[in-house]
C-alpha cells in the first residue's frame, strides 16, 4: 500500500536522537514520522552520562526538571587494593552553577529514563514513535524519499521530503547509501549490564582492579532505580555468561570475594569498542545524525550527548527549509557537527587509554560547554572581535532586569523555536520585526535592563553590538550597529524574511 501524502520528515530510530529530533520537530509543526524497528523501548542503562551542555539543551526541549529528578549526581568512586585498602575519589569533578553556566556538574541518568522522559514529552506535543515498524528499503529523487516501511507483517510505501538515519552504529541508511565508516577497532571488549546485587553499598561507585584490562571489573549504582551498572572488559573472543549466576562468577573471580551475589539482570551487553566517524552525514534529502554517524568507546560519557545534540542542530534547519530557507542552510549540519565528532572520538579514546593506565579523571573537556562553531558559514562577525564570546560560540545565560524590574534569564528567553537578537545601546536604524525573531533592547529605558553589567561583562559586549542566537542557542552573529546591512542579508539567508510572505 502507498500513502499518497507525502510527510515532511520520516526519522528511522527512536533513540536518544530520534527522539531529540522528533521532539523539535513536534514543537515546530513539522509533520513526521517516528519509527522504531524494536517492538518495545530500550532498557539499557548505557549512556548514562549527561552533560551539562546536554541539560542546556533539555531545558530548551523542557525537559531538563524531569530527566534530572530521574537521575543525581555520579557518586564517589571506591578503588579497592591489592593491600585490602580502599581510596574514595571524585570521578566527575563538582561545579557550583555560575550565572552563565546554570549546569555546572554532569549528571548520571540510565539511558532508559532518559529516552523515557523524551517519550513522553513528544506525548505532551501530540506524538509518539512507531515500535514495531522497521525502515526496510528506500530510494530518493530530487522532491523526497520513498520509503519501506515493515510493520505486523505488511509492508506500507510512503514519501517523505527529509529521511533522518537516527538508527544506531550499524545504520541501516548509512549503509544503504554505501556512506564510508572508516576508523578502527581498539581491541577492548566490555560487558555492560544493569543487576540487583547483595554484598556491596549503594553509595559509591564500586571499582575493583582498577588499570588491568583483565581483572577490571566496577559498579555503578543507579540512582532512582534498584540498579547497578556493571561494567568490564571481557576477552576478544569467546561466549560471555551474562545470566546472573554467570556474572556472580565473574564478579567472584575478579574482585575475590564471596559475597557478592548477582540477583537478577535486567539488561546485558557484551560489545566492541570502535572509533569511527562517517564519510558524510547528507547525501541529498538524507541525514545521518547519532551513533548511525560516530561510534566511540563510552570513555567519557560523549556518546548518547553528542547524539543528542546532533539531533537539536539538524532540527532546526530542516524546519527552516521546509518553510522556505534556502537548502544550502543543510549543509551546515554536517559542516558544524561532523568536526565536533571527530575531536569528541580523540577525546573518548584518549580517556579510553586513561583508563587503561587505572587513571581515569574527566574534567570539563567532557562537559561540551566549550562547544562551538566559530568557522562555520554560519557566524557572522562585523567587525572581528576578540572577546571570549564570538560568533559561534555557546551563547551563555546571565541574569538581567525586565522593564518591570523583574528577574529575566537570557535562557528564558532563548527557550523556544525562534531567534533572538539583543540589542545593546543600540541608537540606530532598526531592525526590522519578521516571524520567528525576538527582538530585545538592552539599554536603560529599554525592554530588558543591565544594571549589574552582567550582560555586557559575560558577553563582552560594547554599545552599539547587536548579538544574535541561533535556535540552537549559538551565537549566529555579532554585528556592530554601523552593520545593519550585513544583518539584515544573514537573517534573509537563514530564512527570516520582512514581508507579508515571511515564512518563520
Ligand atoms: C554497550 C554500549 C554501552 C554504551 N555506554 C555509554 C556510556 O556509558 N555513555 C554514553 O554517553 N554513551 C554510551 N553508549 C553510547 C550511547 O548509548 C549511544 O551513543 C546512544 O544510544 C546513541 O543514540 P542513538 O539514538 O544515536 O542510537 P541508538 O540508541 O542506537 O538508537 C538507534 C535506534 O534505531 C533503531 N533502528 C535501527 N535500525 C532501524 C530500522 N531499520 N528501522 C527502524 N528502527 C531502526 C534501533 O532499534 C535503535 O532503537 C554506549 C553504547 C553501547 C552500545
Amino acid at each position: 500500500m502507498t500513502e499518497d501524502t507525502a510527510i515532511d520528515v520520516l526519522i528511522c530510530g527512536a533513540g536518544a536522537a530520534g527522539l531529540t529530533l522528533a521532539i523539535d520537530l513536534a514543537r515546530r509543526g513539522v509533520s513526521f514520522r517516528l519509527i522504531e524497528k524494536m517492538d518495545d523501548p530500550f532498557r539499557g542503562s548505557r549512556g548514562k552520562g549527561i552533560q551539562p551542555r546536554t541539560l542546556e539543551v533539555f531545558e530548551d526541549l523542557g525537559i531538563v526538571d524531569k530527566i534530572a529528578a530521574s537521575g543525581g549526581y555520579y557518586p564517589q568512586q571506591r578503588e579497592y587494593h591489592d593491600d585490602g585498602s580502599v581510596k574514595d575519589a571524585a570521578l566527575v569533578e563538582a561545579c557550583e552553577p555560575i550565572p552563565s553556566e546554570p549546569y555546572g556538574t554532569p549528571l548520571l541518568v540510565p539511558q532508559f529514563l532518559t529516552e523515557k522522559t523524551m517519550r513522553e514529552r513528544l506525548v505532551e506535543l501530540g506524538h509518539a514513535p512507531e515500535f514495531g515498524c522497521a525502515l526496510v528499503a528506500f530510494e530518493q529523487d530530487g522532491q523526497g524519499v520513498t520509503a519501506r516501511l515493515a510493520s505486523g507483517g505488511e509492508e506500507q510505501t510512503i514519501r517523505a521530503r527529509y529521511l533522518v538515519g537516527t538508527d544506531g552504529g550499524r545504520s541501516f541508511v548509512r549503509q544503504t547509501l554505501a556512506v564510508g565508516f572508516p576508523g578502527k577497532t581498539l581491541g577492548v571488549r566490555a560487558i555492560v549490564a544493569d543487576v540487583t546485587l547483595t554484598g556491596l553499598s549503594r553509595d559509591v561507585w564500586h571499582r575493583f582492579n582498577e588499570g588491568s584490562m583483565e581483572t577490571q571489573i566496577s559498579f555503578c549504582p543507579l540512582t532512582e532505580t534498584g540498579f547497578f551498572q556493571l561494567q568490564g572488559p571481557v576477552p576478544l573472543e569467546g561466549e560471555i555468561d551474562l545470566s546472573a549466576e554467570g556474572l556472580t562468577t565473574l564478579t567472584a573471580e575478579r574482585t575475590g570475594r564471596a559475597d557478592i551475589f548477582i540477583q537478577s539482570v535486567s539488561w546485558a551487553s557484551a560489545f566492541n569498542m570502535n572509533a569511527r566517524l562517517a564519510d558524510s552525514y547528507r547525501v541529498g534529502r538524507i541525514f545521518l545524525a547519532g551513533d548511525a554517524a560516530h561510534t566511540h568507546p563510552p570513555t567519557g560519557g560523549q556518546g548518547l550527548n553528542t547524539s543528542v545534540q546532533d539531533a537539536y542542530n539538524l532540527g532546526w534547519k530542516l524546519a527552516a527549509v521546509l518553510s522556505g530557507a534556502p537548502e544550502t542552510l543543510l549543509d551546515s549540519y554536517e559542516e558544524e557537527r561532523r568536526p565536533i565528532a571527530a575531536s569528541m572520538l580523540g577525546l573518548a579514546v584518549r580517556l579510553l587509554e586513561d583508563m587503561k593506565r587505572g587513571d581515569l579523571r574527566r574534567g570539563r573537556e567532557v562537559r561540551q560547554l566549550d562547544i562551538g562553531y566559530p568557522g562555520s558559514s554560519l557566524s557572522l562577525e562585523e567587525p572581528q572581535r576578540q572577546a571570549r564570546v564570538l560568533a559561534g560560540n555557546r551563547a551563555p545565560d546571565a541574569l538581567l532586569k525586565g522593564a518591570a524590574g523583574q528577574p529575566v534569564r537570557l535562557f528564558d528567553l532563548f527557550k523556544g523555536s525562534h531567534w533572538t537578537l539583543l540589542e545593546f545601546e543600540v541608537e540606530r536604524v532598526a531592525i526590522h520585526p519578521r516571524k520567528g525573531l525576538h527582538i530585545y533592547r538592552i539599554s536603560q529605558g529599554g525592554d530588558l535592563i543591565d544594571s549589574e553589567n552582567r550582560f555586557s561583562d559575560t558577553y563582552e559586549a560594547t554599545p552599539g553590538d547587536r548579538i544574535l542566537i541561533r535556535p540552537d542557542g549559538y551565537v549566529g552573529a555579532i554585528v556592530s550597529q554601523r552593520e545593519t546591512a550585513a544583518l539584515e542579508t544573514y537573517l534573509h539567508d537563514v530564512g527570516l524574511r520582512t514581508g507579508p510572505a515571511a515564512r518563520g
